[in-house]
């Protein structure tokens, strides 16, 4: 479980989060919906300290961050092993092939066999649909073939929760089909995962629960049923604007 308390977080005199409390459950997929330049992606990145609140409690099952103090580099290692954070743009390695994009944070930050860490990586890849494409390079690939591959490559890590930043937003609509094919079974695995979207349709498939991001703040947070069918009048003009 990962429970913020009191977060708040300013860029400059900008304050992206204000006082945001929040819990996500494990083995449970969160979808994080929202305008543009609602702190989506702050919320997200604080998860895996890619971003430092000023101030709040940050709780990782036992493990207890006060972001008022400095960050204990100790902290930030666990924490990022336990979060593997899949981008936008992917950011595969370009002049790896994709299996080895896949073996290189077990072999190298794990200290993997070799042997072992192409293993699982094959298998990665034949979950996300790619272990045809595993000695391709990534310039070689689609948009969304190398999306899948961020994916397994994140898998491979084997965090406890995998965060997603708009997965398939840079991708073109049948692109995106394969991406939100593999996350959604994923989901059905009970995988822990929180992804930041636009694609209600697909919130609304995959989603446990829903957290409506306005202004560096939570307006909603439950179920995907309450979401769409018993929208307040801010989220219904929300919902009719992405359609
Ligand atoms: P979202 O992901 O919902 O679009 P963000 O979390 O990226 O929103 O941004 C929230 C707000 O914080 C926006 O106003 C954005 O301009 C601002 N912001 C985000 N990152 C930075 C940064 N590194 N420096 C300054 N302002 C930032
Ligand atoms: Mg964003």
């Amino acid at each position: 479980m990962i429970k913020l308390e009191h977060v708040n977080k300013t860029f400059g005199n900008h304050q992206a989060l204000t006082d945001l409390n929040v819990t996500f459950n494990a083995h449970e997929t969160t979808a994080i919906v929202g305008p543009s330049g609602s702190g989506k992606s702050t919320l997200l990145r604080s998860l895996n300290l890619l971003e430092r609140p000023e101030s709040g409690l940050y709780h990782f099952n036992d493990q207890v961050i006060d972001f008022s103090h400095p960050l204990a580099s100790k902290d930030v290692l666990s924490i990022r092993r336990k979060t593997g954070m899949v981008f936008q743009d992917y950011n595969l390695f370009p002049h790896l092939s994709v299996v080895k994009n896949v073996m290189e944070g077990p072999v190298q930050v794990l200290k993997q066999q070799p042997d072992a860490a192409r293993q699982t990586a094959m298998d990665l890849l034949d979950k996300v649909g790619l272990a045809d494409k595993a000695d391709a390079y990534p310039g070689q690939l689609s948009g969304g073939q190398q999306q899948r591959v961020a994916i397994a490559r994140s898998l491979a890590m084997d965090p406890e929760f995998i965060l997603l930043d708009e997965p398939t937003s840079a991708l073109d609509p049948e692109l995106e089909a394969g991406v939100l094919r593999v996350l959604l079974a994923l989901a059905q695995e009970n995988d822990s995962m929180i992804v930041v979207t636009h694609n209600m349709e697909f919130a609304r498939a995959v989603a446990d629960k829903i957290i409506f991001v306005e202004d560096g703040r939570i307006l909603f947070d439950g179920t995907p049923s309450d979401f769409f069918t018993k929208p307040n009048q801010r989220i219904a003009d929300f919902l009719a604007a992405m359609t």
